[in-house]
């Protein structure tokens, strides 16, 4: 008998104990080997009066065992309530969310009956990290903010995902033609990390095309990897156009610890009913065992599923007449599926997971050591005027202590010296002073020029320093500068 592997399991709330009861007995006549602690979640916890929906009692059985085998859960109505995801997600660093997105055709409807996709989506960074600012009564921004560390873990993460799991292909996404420095640096160390698996092709798309040619042509793709914000949207559309959102299980991934869950929500609509669907959960629970190194009792229940989905034995909502033969309920269908425990699809992929010891979640490293030069100053003034050459002349004025105007963008674009007429302006400018020949200059030249400019009346509404890496401009240039 295998060391049973601790994990921590919630029931959640709608169908989730049905499916998760469903689920669990599948995965013990399967032969998992799992020490079982039960944690509550929820609504229950909410109206309780815990804004997180999670007892502090709790993180004590998550932060031992690391995994997480999550039911979903009804967010009650009204404010106040934060989300449970996203606060597992930020105290156990759940830097990868992982969704296979598979056709299971002809059991269920899609354009794509071949479509076998996972996508790998970063879940710390780039835009959600939340970062907001008015800089204007007129203009506000996000910052969008990414790190060789957060790139590498994610990026080396869908490398190991794809070859523990027997796939063929790495794609990355990104917008770097436009975004060199942030969606840059994902792509950059996409290729460093790329080049280390030999076994494995990989290829790099624009995320627009490879959207498209995701949409339409899914069966082009294994694995594809992407900053956050892209792969939010293209979990879903995957998802969506697999056809088997309801049948979509996920895993988030982090260095301490993984949460592994349906895709899909506790519908109460259909709670206590013995009616749900337990496919989403259950296919979670076999990334979980891939996970926790259980990789032949995945295989094992998960060939077990795909038979019986093969057989007809379906829950209400994927029957269909003329394909389905038998309707079932949650439990029945849990039973089917053990039933068919030792056997293996014949007209869908069977499952396979390499059972190679497992390595462990991959860190990133900080780089230390660079030279830094700074070499100017962005300041981010109100105008509200809006007129960039009364502006460029009256900071030319202003600037002095070795620095001068170098040039003024609104909103990215170049308006001055020489702006076009025709470029609409706003009320920020963004104003860039730097010594001639891009020469390095002082933290006191710097704030000597911030302190003339508001002497001078002129609102501030923030800064950023110009600054050189080992010779390198780790600034972009205004559009048409
Ligand atoms: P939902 O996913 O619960 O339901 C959408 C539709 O799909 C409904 O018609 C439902 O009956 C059906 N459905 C969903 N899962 C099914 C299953 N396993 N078997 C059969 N049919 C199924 O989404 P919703 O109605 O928008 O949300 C209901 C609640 O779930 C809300 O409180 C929401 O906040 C919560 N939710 C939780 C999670 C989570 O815990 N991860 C995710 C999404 C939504």
């Amino acid at each position: 008998m295998p060391t049973k592997v601790p994990i921590t399991v919630a029931h959640g709330d709608g169908i989730g104990p049905e499916i998760m009861d469903a689920t669990l007995h599948i995965l013990k006549e399967g032969g998992a080997a799992l020490d079982i602690e039960t944690i509550e979640i929820g609504e229950k916890v909410y109206l309780a009066g815990n804004s997180a929906g999670i007892e502090p009692s709790s993180w004590e059985s998550l932060r031992r065992t690391k995994v997480f085998l999550k039911a979903p859960i009804t967010t009650p109505q009204g404010g106040g309530f934060k989300s449970l995801n996203v606060t597992c997600r930020k105290a156990l660093g759940l830097f990868a969310n992982v969704r296979p997105c598979v056709s299971y055709h002809p059991y269920v409807k899609t354009k794509h009956p071949t479509m076998d996709v996972v996508i790998v989506r970063e879940n710390e960074e780039d835009l959600y990290a939340g970062i907001e600012y008015q800089i204007s009564e007129n203009v506000v921004q996000c910052l969008k903010l990414f790190s060789r560390p957060g790139c590498e873990k994610i990026v080396r993460y869908a490398f190991e995902y794809a070859r523990t799991n027997g796939r063929k292909k790495v794609t990355c996404f990104t917008k770097d033609n436009i975004m060199k420095m942030t969606d840059g640096l994902f792509h950059k160390i996409f290729d460093e990390i790329a080049a280390e698996y030999g076994d494995l092709e990989n290829e790099h798309w624009i995320v627009d095309i490879g959207a498209a040619k995701l949409a339409d042509t899914p069966e082009a793709f294994d694995v594809v990897v992407m900053p956050n914000l892209y792969g939010d949207i293209l979990s879903d559309v995957a998802a969506q156009i697999a056809g088997s959102v309801g049948l979509a299980g996920s895993a988030n991934i982090g260095e301490h610890g993984a949460m592994f869950e349906a895709i899909h929500g506790s519908a109460p609509r259909r709670a206590g009913q013995n009616l749900a669907n337990p496919s989403g959960l259950f296919l979670g629970s076999v990334l979980m065992l891939v996970h926790i190194g259980q990789a032949d009792v995945a295989a094992r229940v998960h060939n077990a599923w795909l038979k019986t989905i093969e057989n007809g034995i379906h829950t209400y909502d994927m029957f269909k007449e003329g394909i389905s033969k038998q309707k079932v309920g949650t439990k029945e269908f849990a039973q089917a599926v053990v039933a068919h425990l030792g056997q293996k699809p014949e007209k869908l992929k069977p499952a396979a997971y390499s059972t190679a010891e497992r390595k462990p979640v991959p860190t990133g490293t900080l780089r230390h050591g660079a030279t830094i030069d700074l070499v100017g100053i962005d300041i981010y003034v109100d105008w509200p005027e809006a007129n960039p050459n009364s502006l460029g002349e009256k900071l030319s004025a202003l600037a002095g202590d070795g620095l001068s105007l170098l040039m003024m963008s609104n909103r990215g674009v170049k308006v001055w010296p020489d702006g076009m007429a025709e470029t609409y302006c706003t009320d920020s400018f963004r104003c860039r002073f730097m010594a001639a020949g891009g020469a390095p200059v002082s933290q006191e030249q710097t704030l000597a020029q911030v302190g003339r400019v508001m002497a001078a009346g002129i609102s501030v509404a923030k800064t950023e320093m110009l600054r050189n890496y080992d010779g390198k401009q780790g600034f972009s240039l205004a559009q048409g500068q």
